[in-house]
C-alpha cells in the first residue's frame, strides 16, 4: 500500500523539528518519522545547551550565518513561548600571556561574524567577575546563554502538532527513491510506502547512512566525535560560563551551568570508529580533565567530577583537516529538485536549529 504525504521529515532531534515546526507553520502538511521511541534522545539531548553568541566560525559560513541569526531568534522564541533560558554570559579565559593575541583574534572573527558586544577583561575585571577563576586575562561575551533543550524540543513539537503535523516514532526509514513528483520513502518493519513532494533527511548520524542506502553520491565521511562531560558535586564556584581557548577539534573542556545551577565540565575530543555512547576510561579521564580544569580554576577537587554523560559530534571533516561547515545539501548538489539533506549539523546547531529551518524551507521553495 501507498500513502501520500506533501512533506516527510526524517529525524526528530532539534533540527529536524524546527524544520517540521516550520513547514507545518507555513501551511505544508508533514510527517516526521523518527527511529526512536522518543524525540531528541540523540545529540539533541546530550550537548552543553550553551547557546552560542556566533564567535569562533568563519566569516560567510553557514556555522557563522545560522548561529547569529538561530541565537536571535532562540532568544525571542524562549521568551514568546516560556522555553527555560538565561542570558548568563561567557568568559573565554586567556591563562598565559602569549593567549591574549588568539583573544583578540576571536574578536575580531566575532566582528566579522556580526558579533560585536565582546568585551576584553584584564586580570582584574576577570577576578572581580569570577573570583575562583585564574587568567591573565579574558573575553566577555554577554550574548551565550543556557537553555533547556528538552523543554525546547518539547515545544517545538507542540507547534508542530497545533498546525496539524504528526510525529511518527518507531519509524527507522530504511531508504527513499526519486519517483514522478517527488519521493518514495521505506520504512523498517513495514511494507507500507509513503510518497512524499519534498524530502528532508534530518537523521543526525543516521543522515549519511541513509543517503548511502538510498544510493545518493557526492556525500561526505562521516566521523564519530564523542565528548565526555563530568558533573561537579557541589555548589557551582562560577556564576557565568567559563571557557578555555580552543583545542583542536573543540571549544576546550569548558564550565558550563544548567538551568538549575549544576556545573558540569565537558566536552573533550575523543575520535571513535563507531557510534556508541560508553563513558570509557573514567579514572583516566578524570586526571586528564583535572589538569585542564585547573589552568584556569586552580582549586578544582578532582574527587568532585562524577562521570556524567558522553555526546558524540556527527563530524564530516577528518582529523587533520579544518573543521567543515554545516551540509545543507540541495539539489544543486544531487539534482533532485524537492530534496534536501543536512549533513555534519554539530555545535552550534541547537542554537542554529530555528535558523536551518528557515534555511531549509526557503531553499526547498526555490528548488
Ligand atoms: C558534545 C556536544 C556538545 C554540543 N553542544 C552544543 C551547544 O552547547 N550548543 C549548540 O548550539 N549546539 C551544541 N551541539 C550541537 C547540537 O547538539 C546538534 O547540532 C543538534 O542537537 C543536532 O540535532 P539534529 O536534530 O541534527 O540531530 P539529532 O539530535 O541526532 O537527531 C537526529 C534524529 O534522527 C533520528 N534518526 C537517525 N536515523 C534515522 C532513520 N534512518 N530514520 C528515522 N530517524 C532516524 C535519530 O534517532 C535522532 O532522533 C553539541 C553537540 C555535541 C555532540
Amino acid at each position: 500500500m501507498t500513502e501520500k504525504v506533501e512533506c516527510i521529515v526524517v529525524g526528530a532531534g532539534v533540527v529536524g523539528l524546527a524544520i517540521a515546526r516550520a513547514l507545518a507553520l507555513n501551511g505544508h502538511e508533514v510527517l516526521i518519522l523518527e527511529a526512536e521511541d522518543g524525540f531528541g534522545t540523540q545529540t539533541s539531548s546530550r550537548n552543553s545547551e550553551i547557546i552560542h553568541a556566533g564567535i569562533y566560525y568563519p566569516s560567510g559560513s553557514l556555522r557563522a550565518r545560522t548561529c547569529v541569526r538561530g541565537k536571535a531568534l532562540l532568544y525571542d522564541y524562549c521568551r514568546q513561548r516560556g522555553v527555560d533560558h538565561q542570558q548568563i554570559g561567557k568568559l573565554i579565559v586567556a591563562t598565559q600571556a602569549q593567549q591574549l593575541e588568539l583573544l583578540k583574534g576571536y574578536q575580531v572573527q566575532a566582528r566579522a561574524n556580526g558579533v560585536d558586544d565582546l568585551e576584553l577583561l584584564s586580570a582584574q575585571k576577570l577576578h572581580q567577575l569570577e573570583p575562583e577563576v585564574s587568567g591573565c586575562a579574558a573575553l566577555w561575551s554577554p550574548s551565550t546563554g543556557i537553555v533547556d533543550s528538552h523543554g525546547l524540543m518539547l515545544s517545538l513539537l507542540g507547534d508542530f502538532e497545533q498546525a496539524a503535523g504528526t510525529l511518527v516514532l518507531r519509524s527507522p526509514v530504511r531508504g527513499f527513491k526519486p519517483v514522478a513528483e517527488g519521493f518514495e520513502v521505506t520504512v523498517a518493519g513495514t511494507s507500507m510506502k509513503l510518497r512524499s513532494r519534498w524530502l528532508v533527511n534530518s537523521a543526525g548520524h543516521g543522515a549519511l547512512a541513509l543517503a548511502k542506502a538510498s544510493s545518493m553520491d557526492h556525500l561526505p565521511k562521516s566521523h564519530y566525535v564523542a565528548g565526555h562531560y563530568f558533573s561537579y558535586s557541589g555548589k557551582s564556584p562560577f556564576s557565568h560560563l567559563v571557557y578555555p581557548v580552543a583545542e583542536t577539534g573543540g571549544l576546550g573542556v569548558h564550565a558550563t551551568l544548567d538551568l538549575g545551577g549544576q556545573l558540569k565540565f565537558g566536552p573533550d575530543v575523543d575520535w571513535r570508529k563507531q557510534l556508541n555512547y560508553t563513558f570509557e576510561f573514567e579514572d583516566i579521564r578524570r586526571q586528564r580533565f583535572a589538569t585542564r580544569i585547573r589552568e584556569y580554576y586552580p582549586a578544582l577537587e578532582a574527587s568532585r567530577l562524577q562521570p556524567a554523560y558522553v555526546g558524540v559530534r556527527p563530524r564530516i571533516s577528518s582529523p587533520n583537516e579544518p573543521a567543515a561547515d554545516f551540509m545543507i545539501a540541495a539539489s544543486e548538489t544531487h539534482g533532485m529538485a524537492g530534496l534536501i539533506q543536512l549533513f555534519g549539523i554539530e555545535s552550534p546547531g541547537l542554537t542554529a536549529s530555528l535558523a536551518i529551518a528557515e534555511e531549509v524551507v526557503a531553499r526547498l521553495r526555490t528548488d
